[in-house]
């Protein structure tokens, strides 16, 4: 595992533009992005952030509530502009969505009226897929999700995992380059959330599509990430960047991702995230923690504080 600090990893990114196929490498570029949003006093929810994100990354955003994770993916995804500074996806200027973007969030929100396989083919009937093809798509999507057989339900007979496992197929079933995907799994129980973690992981494996991750879980981000970026609270800025170079497929529990958690609390605690006073964070702090968590918790901030 590396711990650099901003600095030294944008120095290490940078290495890679002697390479002349580096800028097919680079799916995401956002070069000096601050959001400020309007009112009295005004938000500065994101400052100067510079981030490269390559083609094939699993990338985790980190950060407690508050710090900006969902207007920096919706930037990413085109759904909101930057005030300063730029986003480029592939190159070129991010405006507005782009089926090349499959967008999840943490409530799936599948439209009630719809089955699952209809929702499932919603971006597919915006891209004016026609209708056999589009059934078709639906079902491989969603029997690579585990929901093969749960075509003609409707949203409110799925469970809330399944909801989300619904809601990845429908942002992958217009084959999307890129996954962006805001606190996922936050709002299902913590079982459910380690199974769609594994899940997701396998999806990853398979495809090695571009994934942007937000979560404010510590144990989740080290669990999935090939790099996790810490934000600062508000303004939003990227504080570190940390390469999780530990092999895949990934044990929980395994010693270099638990020391690594322990360095990520300490990371969390210099920048007050972990104190009350300031938004939530999972993890010691955090009221909805489950008891696994506080516990894996308070051995990280003990190996931290016995560092
Ligand atoms: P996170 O996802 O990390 O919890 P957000 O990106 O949702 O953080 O929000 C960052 C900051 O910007 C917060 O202070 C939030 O209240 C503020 N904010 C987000 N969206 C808006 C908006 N549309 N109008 C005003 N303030 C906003
Ligand atoms: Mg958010």
């Amino acid at each position: 595992m590396t711990v650099a600090d901003s600095t030294s990893a944008r120095a290490s990114t940078s290495a890679s533009g002697s390479n002349p196929n580096a800028a097919q490498e680079i799916a995401f570029e956002v070069a000096g992005i601050g959001k400020t949003f309007p009112g009295n006093p005004p938000v500065v929810a994101l400052d100067n952030i510079d981030l490269r994100v390559e083609r094939g990354e699993f990338l985790v955003l980190l950060g407690p509530s508050g710090c900006g994770k969902s207007t920096l993916l919706e930037i990413l995804s085109g759904l909101q502009e930057p005030t300063e500074g730029t986003a480029t996806f592939n190159g070129s200027q991010i405006h507005g969505p782009s089926p090349e973007l499959g967008v999840v969030f943490q409530d799936a929100s599948l439209y009630p009226w719809r089955t699952i396989a209809h929702n499932v083919e919603l971006g597919l009937e915006l891209k004016g897929t026609p209708t056999t093809e589009r059934r078709a798509i639906a079902a491989d999507t969603l029997a690579s999700v585990g929901l093969a057989g749960f075509e003609r339900k409707y949203p409110h007979q799925l469970s809330g995992g399944m909801r989300q496992r619904a809601g990845i197929a429908r942002a992958l079933a217009t084959r999307p380059e890129v996954l962006l995907m805001d606190e996922p799994f936050g709002a299902v129980d913590h079982l459910t959330r380690i199974q769609l973690q594994h899940e997701l992981l396998s999806l990853w494996e398979r495809d090695r599509k571009t994934v942007v991750f937000v979560t404010h879980d510590v144990g989740e981000a080290v669990f999935l990430a090939d790099r996790i970026v810490v934000l600062s609270p508000r303004p939003g800025r990227v504080y570190r960047q940390i390469q999780v170079d530990a092999p895949r497929p990934r044990q929980r529990g395994d010693h270099q991702l638990l020391d690594l958690e322990a360095a990520i609390y300490g990371i969390l605690h210099e920048l007050g995230a972990d104190r009350l006073g300031t938004d939530g964070l999972a993890g010691p702090a955090s009221a909805d923690a489950s008891g696994d968590d506080r516990l894996a918790a308070d051995r990280s901030e003990r190996e931290v504080q016995n560092a």
